[in-house]
């Protein structure tokens, strides 16, 4: 690694228990008075967003508590044309990536309204004029990037298309692991491994950088050392915070690193497919670890250290096997599904998944060079 390029985004970051009481005194710092908030229902049910509605009082000017996964294009119109009419200046997303992805969406719409600019390659150190506030729920790291992805569900196939924004960077990141302690074992479980794998791209990644590694190796430490521990014990608080400071690393390695064929896949699979986020990274992680352990065996050695495999003396691409195995069987312990026929992936659209998939950009920046669908469709058909 002798030569590197990054960006690194500003933003404040307040991590501890209660977290979320510090809110009001942040905003102060930023000035904005007129927020909207978007998030999911679970957020209304679990009392997180009367919380947070007790915190802002009269500045909260706007609620949009209908976030579906994978962020809806119909959704982003709907919350906008509300912010646009409340005249919105920052806008919070509470909840998993997809209230947070909502979010990002939404306040780059506003930014374009105010400037008359379209979405343009912003410089990478452009300020947002209408700021991100991100207080994440779940482990998916939506809060520490700079991208989020739309579903337009009115096409067909339904097409999930990424949008790189560096303005669209979260300004203020609340994270209160209290928030956590009610999320249910199955998205503990799967967005868990979401962040496992933000760690192993971000090791292999073909644009990391000494910053992403250090993180993602200590996120994959944090990750192994706590998140069954959250899966069985979901009160557990030291934990959840454990498993919180795991995802803000991993989230912080993916922020300025390209991602490879996993994440591509499980975009298609998302935004195509619709299989949850988590579930599709659940399913995908082992089959990308060894689809790749031939060119990235020695980046993955932290990750498997991690994940309690030493060195065996064979070199490093057995200890990456097993560190595939080790993720797949992390997850069948966590009762996670673990092939795609289970998640409701047709075997007769396989084809068609990895056509699009061979076009996502993320894919064609993998470690291993992908010169076929053929080898994505290969995958496909062995994690089916
Ligand atoms: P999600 O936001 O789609 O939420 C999944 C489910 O979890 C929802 O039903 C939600 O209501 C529920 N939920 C969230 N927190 C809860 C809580 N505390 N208690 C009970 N239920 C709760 O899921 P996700 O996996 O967090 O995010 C996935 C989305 O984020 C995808 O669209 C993915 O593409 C995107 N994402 C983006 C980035 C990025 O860098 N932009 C990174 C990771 C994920």
């Amino acid at each position: 690694m002798d030569k590197f390029h990054y960006v690194s985004y500003a933003q404040e970051v307040i991590f501890g228990s209660g977290a979320l009481n510090q809110l009001p005194q942040a905003l102060e710092r930023f000035g904005q008075r007129r927020l909207l908030l978007c998030t999911s229902r679970s957020q209304r049910d679990n009392g997180h967003l009367a919380a947070l509605r007790a915190h802002l009082g009269a500045s909260l000017v706007e609620v949009y508590d209908q976030v579906v996964p994978h962020v809806q294009n119909a959704q982003v119109d709907e919350a906008y044309r509300r912010a646009a009419e409340k005249q919105v200046d920052a806008v919070i997303g509470l909840g998993g990536g997809s209230p947070i992805g909502m979010a990002k969406a939404v306040a780059a719409a506003l930014d374009k309204k105010m400037t008359g600019v379209d979405l343009r390659p912003a410089p990478p150190t452009d300020q947002p004029l209408v700021p991100v506030i991100a207080i994440p729920t779940t482990y998916a790291g939506s809060e520490m990037t700079a991208v989020y992805g739309i579903t337009h569900s009115d096409e067909k196939p339904p097409r999930k298309v990424t949008v790189s924004d560096p303005k669209c960077s979260p300004k203020l990141v609340i994270y209160d692991p209290e928030l956590t302690l009610d999320l249910p074992p199955e998205l503990t479980a799967s967005t868990g491994i979401n962040a496992l794998a933000h760690c192993i791209e971000a090791l292999y990644s073909i644009t990391r950088h000494p910053l992403s590694t250090a993180a993602a190796a200590s996120a994959a430490r944090y990750i192994s050392a706590t998140l069954l521990r959250c899966y069985t014990h979901g009160q557990d608080l030291e934990a959840r915070s454990g498993m919180l400071v795991g995802a803000h690393l991993a989230g912080l390695a993916l922020s300025s690193v390209s991602m490879g064929l996993h994440h591509g896949l499980c975009h298609v699979l998302g935004g195509t497919a619709n299989v949850p986020h988590g579930i599709a990274n659940s399913i995908i992680l082992p089959h990308a670890i060894r689809f790749n352990a031939q060119v990235t065996a020695v980046q993955l050695l932290p990750a498997a250290e991690a994940l309690g495999i030493g060195p065996d003396g064979h070199g490093p691409v057995p200890s990456v096997q097993a560190a595939a195995d080790k993720v797949a069987e992390l997850s069948r312990r966590m009762r996670l599904p673990q092939q795609l026929r289970q998640a409701g992936v047709r075997k007769a659209d396989l084809p068609s998944l990895a056509e699009l998939a061979f076009q996502n950009r993320t894919v064609q920046n993998n470690p291993r060079p992908i010169t076929d669908a053929a080898q994505i469709e290969a995958l496909l058909q062995d994690a089916w």
